[in-house]
C-alpha cells in the first residue's frame, strides 16, 4: 500500500492551493455577500485546466486522474466552496456524463468546450416533487420523430443561469418507469426554455442556483444520451463520481476552518497563555485533526477506487456520508475556537460553516447515502 502522492499530484495540488489563496480568498466575503457569480475566477480556472481535470486531452482536457481531482477540490474549498462547486459540477457531472456515455459527435461539440471552460454546464435532475426520491420524474420528453419536446421544472440547479449546456433527465414513457427515462443536452436559448429566479441561499452563495422551466421545448434526436431508456442510470452513475466531488468539496471545507482554527488558537490569549493550551482547545484541535484525516482517506480511497476501474457506489457514498459530517461538525468547532470572532465575516469561519451544511444535502442526502451504503452491504 503506497499512500503517497506523485510529482504531477503535488503540482497540481500546489497550483490549486495557489490559485485558491492568491484569486479566490481575496474577494470571497464580498462574493458571498453579494451571492456574485466568480465568472472571471471561472475562466482563469478553466485556463488552468481545472474544469475538466479528468477529461481526455484530444477532448481538451488535462487527462489527470480522479486523485488529482480531489486534491484540487480540497484546496479549492478550504477558501471558496462556491467557486468548487462551479468544477464539481462541471468536471464530474457534465464533462464525465458526456465523456462515458456521450457519442463522439456529442463530444466534439460539447466536451471540448467545458472541459476548456469555454462553455459551463449543469446538471438537471432534481423537481419540485422529485428530490431524493429521483424515480418520480415529472418533466416529459415526448418522442416525436426528429426531436423530442420537452416540458416541465427544475429546481435547485447549479450554474443554472449561467450555463451553455444542461443536462436534462426526463421522463419519455412512463409505463417503462425509470426505465422509461432519459438524459438530454440542451443548449441555453433553445425556445421554451426559461431560467426562473437565483435562490437567495445560506451558503456556497457565489453559486448560482436556478429552477429551470422547460415549456415545448425542442431537442433534438441527437442530443439524446444513450440508448433509450439509459437516463435513469445514466444519472445514477454519474452522481457516484459526483459524490466524489462533493466528499473533496466537505473536505476541503472542514480542513480550511481546521487551519484556520489551529492558527487563531496559537496567537489568541485567554488566562495568561494561548488559547491551545488549555486542554478544552487542544483536544478539539485533536479531534478535528483526526476526523479530517479520517475523511481524507474515505476521499482518496473512492477516488483510487474511481481511478482503478473498481465500482465506487459504496466507496464514493461512505467518503460523502463521513466527509459531510465532519465538516459539518468541525467547522462548528472552528467558530467556537474563535470565540466572537468566529460569528463575524471578517475570520472566514461562520462561511465555511454556513457553506459545510449543503455537503449533507445535495447529490444524495446523508440519509439517502446510508441507504445506498446498507443497500450494497445487504446485497453482498
Ligand atoms: C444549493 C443546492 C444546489 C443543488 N444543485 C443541484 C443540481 O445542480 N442539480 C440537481 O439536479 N439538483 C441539485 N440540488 C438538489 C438536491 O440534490 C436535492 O435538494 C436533494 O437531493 C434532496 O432533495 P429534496 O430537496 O427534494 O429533499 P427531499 O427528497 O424532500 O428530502 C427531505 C428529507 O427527507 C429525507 N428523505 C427522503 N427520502 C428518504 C428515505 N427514503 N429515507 C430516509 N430519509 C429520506 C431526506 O434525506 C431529507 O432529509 C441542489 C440543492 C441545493 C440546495
Amino acid at each position: 500500500m503506497d499512500f503517497s502522492l506523485t510529482e504531477e499530484h503535488i503540482m497540481i495540488r500546489d497550483a490549486a492551493r495557489d490559485f485558491a489563496r492568491t484569486e479566490l480568498l481575496p474577494g470571497v466575503i464580498e462574493r458571498d455577500e453579494k451571492q456574485h457569480f466568480p465568472a472571471e475566477l471561472v475562466k482563469k480556472m478553466g485556463d488552468l485546466g481545472f474544469l475538466g481535470i479528468m477529461v481526455d486531452p484530444k477532448y481538451g482536457g488535462s487527462g489527470m486522474d480522479a486523485i488529482s481531482y480531489v486534491l484540487v477540490m480540497e484546496e479549492l474549498s478550504k477558501i471558496d466552496a462556491s467557486a468548487s462547486v462551479i468544477v464539481s459540477v462541471n468536471n464530474s457531472l457534465v464533462c464525465y456524463g458526456l465523456e462515458a456515455y456521450g457519442n463522439e459527435e456529442q463530444k466534439q461539440k460539447y466536451l471540448t468546450k467545458l472541459a476548456t471552460g469555454e462553455f459551463v454546464g449543469a446538471f438537471c435532475l432534481s423537481e419540485p416533487e422529485a428530490g431524493s426520491d429521483a424515480t418520480s420524474q415529472a418533466t416529459t420528453a415526448i418522442d416525436n420523430g426528429d426531436h423530442y419536446v420537452l416540458n416541465g421544472t427544475k429546481n435547485w440547479i447549479t450554474n443554472g443561469g449561467r450555463s451553455d449546456v444542461y443536462l436534462v433527465i426526463a421522463q419519455t414513457d412512463r409505463s417503462k418507469g425509470h426505465r422509461g427515462i432519459n438524459a438530454f443536452i440542451v443548449e441555453k436559448g433553445m425556445p421554451g426554455f426559461e431560467i426562473g429566479p437565483k435562490e437567495d441561499k445560506l451558503g456556497i452563495r457565489g453559486s448560482d442556483t436556478h429552477t429551470l422551466q422547460f415549456n415545448d421545448v425542442k431537442v433534438p434526436k441527437e442530443n439524446r444520451i444513450g440508448e433509450d431508456g439509459f437516463g435513469f442510470k445514466f444519472a445514477m452513475k454519474t452522481l457516484s463520481g459526483g459524490r466524489i466531488g462533493i466528499a473533496a468539496q466537505a473536505l476541503g471545507i472542514a480542513s480550511g476552518a481546521y487551519e484556520l482554527a489551529l492558527k487563531y488558537s496559537k496567537e489568541r490569549k485567554a488566562f495568561g497563555t494561548e488559547i491551545c493550551n488549555h486542554q478544552a482547545i487542544a483536544f478539539k484541535l485533536a479531534d478535528m485533526y483526526t476526523e479530517i484525516d479520517a475523511a481524507r482517506h474515505l476521499v482518496m480511497k473512492a477516488a483510487w477506487d474511481k481511478d482503478q476501474g473498481n465500482n465506487y457506489d459504496r466507496s464514493s457514498a461512505m467518503a460523502k456520508l463521513y466527509a459531510s459530517k465532519v465538516a459539518m461538525e468541525h467547522t462548528v468547532e472552528a467558530v467556537q475556537i474563535h470565540g466572537g470572532n468566529g460569528f463575524v465575516k471578517e475570520y472566514h469561519v461562520e462561511r465555511l460553516m454556513r457553506d459545510a451544511k449543503i455537503t449533507q444535502i445535495y447529490e444524495g442526502t446523508s440519509e439517502i447515502q446510508k441507504i445506498v451504503i446498507s443497500r450494497s452491504l445487504i446485497k453482498e
